[in-house]
């Protein structure tokens, strides 16, 4: 029964589209990370710039104008507060702080409604650096309202009185933090949005694209094992070794040739076996009727008959039922052979012995239909490895076709030669020969060459000679002239004591 399929491209499509938004949503997160932790970096750099001299210049400013805000060590709050607020006043995003020159906080001026309180001294590293580089470079230094953080400064040395330290401002302070945050908030959230979008926009281009590329060949694969399996017997993937997939591809060939050959097979062997049932019912009918038809004239007229007839009826029917008998034998080895039921068991004998037995088994066949059966090289003893039961099967259906392929005054020969490591067994007999063209068939079941009714067998006989070569891993070939005779010759490996 054919079935209504879902296909699997759509589920590998949305696998791919699930991988793939999972990459924008990294990407998009990535830039926008990148982008924002970029832009305060920058924004501070600028920052720090753009005041990095402002500590410098209130140094220079108090010095030429008003009395030093140190007095004897001691800070001149007043003083310094002024000047302070009137410079926080223009911008209010500063923190200024007097520091001695261990870095102590010894004043500070910081808008009032800061709730922290500053920390008690700050590190001097980054301050000593941003000195030395004249405020080129950015550089964060300790924020004293928020410990442990880092922020842009401003820095100058002063010495006043011998009594050295620094002026150390923070230009972006709490205020300016404040007003930055929002701003960049809003600016940030723009920017997140227009970059997903972007990124959505294009990444979804790039994945339908390369959706469409990535899967198109799985596209032909599908199809054509879906129309394969609709029946379509002769179908195959074109140029399997250009797909992406080519292993998928080749092999789904491979696949389909072997499906299709072996369908061809059963078919071929599902005719022979339907040939086999009617040729063996036609074999077998025939004995049967006769048997029959003798018995039922013993029965009808065992009065009238003279003793001689009963005795020839009685023999017709003794031979018609050798027939079936053989005939069944036949049907049965070969069936346990084809099903592979037998297994050889092998072992070394002499086949010269058995080559005698089977010759003085025969002797009498021979001799009614006046045919000279030998054994040639008798004196050698050949040893083989092989099932001995099987072998002997297998002479047998030979010699029993040479003598009956064979007119009187014929001759039937068992010829053994050793050839190497095997023994060659050679069985040739002068009889009617088989046509070149029907050769190459003979060793299939139920093919009758010679269709003489009056030697018709059941066409088993080579077929199991052919199964018992199988069995020992050798092979049987026939050589053979029409009117001359025909000889089969087959190897079996020599026992090495
Ligand atoms: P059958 O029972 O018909 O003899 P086999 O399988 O033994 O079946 O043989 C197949 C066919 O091969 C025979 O029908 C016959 O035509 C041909 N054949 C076999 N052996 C000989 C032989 N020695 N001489 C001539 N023809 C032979």
């Amino acid at each position: 029964m054919i079935q209504k399929h879902k296909t699997l491209t759509p589920r590998l499509i949305k696998k791919l589209w699930i991988a793939f938004i999972f990459i924008i949503i990294l990407m998009a997160a990535s830039y926008i990370f990148i982008t924002g932790y970029l832009t305060l970096n920058y924004n501070q750099a600028i920052t720090q710039q753009i005041n990095a001299n402002v500590a410098e210049h209130v140094i220079q400013e108090k010095f030429k104008n008003a009395a030093p805000f140190l007095e004897d060590g001691s800070v001149n709050k007043e003083l310094f507060g002024d000047l302070m607020h009137d410079m926080m006043a223009v911008n209010r995003g500063i923190e200024v702080y007097l520091l001695n020159k261990s870095g102590d906080i010894l004043y500070s001026v910081v808008l009032e409604h800061n709730s922290n309180e500053p920390t008690k001294s700050v590190a001097l590293g980054p301050i000593q650096d941003f000195i030395k580089t004249k405020g080129t470079k950015y550089i964060v230094g300790d924020d004293p309202l928020n410990p442990g953080e880092q922020n842009i400064f401003s820095a100058a040395p002063f010495d006043i009185n011998g009594h050295e330290g620094f002026i150390y401002i923070i230009v972006a302070g709490k205020q300016l933090e404040l007003i930055r945050d929002n701003l960049f908030g809003q600016y940030f959230t723009k920017l997140s949005i227009g970059a997903i979008l972007l990124t959505m926009l294009f990444a979804a281009i790039v994945a339908m694209l390369s959706i469409w590329f990535l899967t198109k060949n799985l596209r032909v694969i599908t199809q054509t094992v879906r129309k394969f399996q609709e029946g379509d017997l002769d179908i195959r993937i074109e140029n399997p070794e250009e797909s992406d997939i080519e292993v998928l591809a080749t092999s789904f060939n491979e696949m389909a040739d072997s499906i299709v050959g072996n369908m061809n097979k059963m078919k071929s062997v599902d005719n022979l076996r339907r040939e086999l049932i009617a040729n063996v019912s036609h074999d077998l009918r025939t004995p049967l009727a006769i048997l029959k038809g003798y018995i039922e004239t013993l029965q009808i007229k065992k009065d009238s008959l003279t003793e001689n007839q009963k005795q020839e009826y009685l023999e017709i029917t003794h031979s018609n039922i050798d027939k079936l008998s053989n005939l069944i034998n036949q049907l049965f080895d070969y069936s346990k052979l084809e099903a592979e039921q037998i297994t050889p068991i092998k072992e070394p004998f002499s086949i010269t012995e058995l080559s005698h037995d089977l010759i003085a088994k025969f002797k009498v066949l021979a001799e009614q239909k006046k045919i000279n059966l030998q054994l040639e090289n008798p004196e050698d003893n050949c040893m083989v490895f092989a099932d001995i039961g099987l072998v002997e099967r297998a002479l047998q259906n030979l010699i029993e076709n040479a003598i009956k392929y064979t007119d009187a005054e014929g001759k039937v020969t068992l010829k053994l030669l050793r050839k190497g490591n095997n023994i060659e067994i050679i069985i040739t007999d002068t009889g009617s020969g088989i046509p070149v063209n029907e050769q190459p068939f003979i060793f299939d079941r139920y093919k009758q060459v010679n269709k003489n009714t009056q030697k018709q067998g059941s066409g088993l006989g080579l077929a199991i000679v052919k199964k018992i070569m199988d069995l020992h891993d050798t092979t049987i070939i026939v050589l053979s002239k029409p009117y001359e005779g025909s000889s089969f010759i087959f190897n079996l490996p020599t026992y090495q004591v």
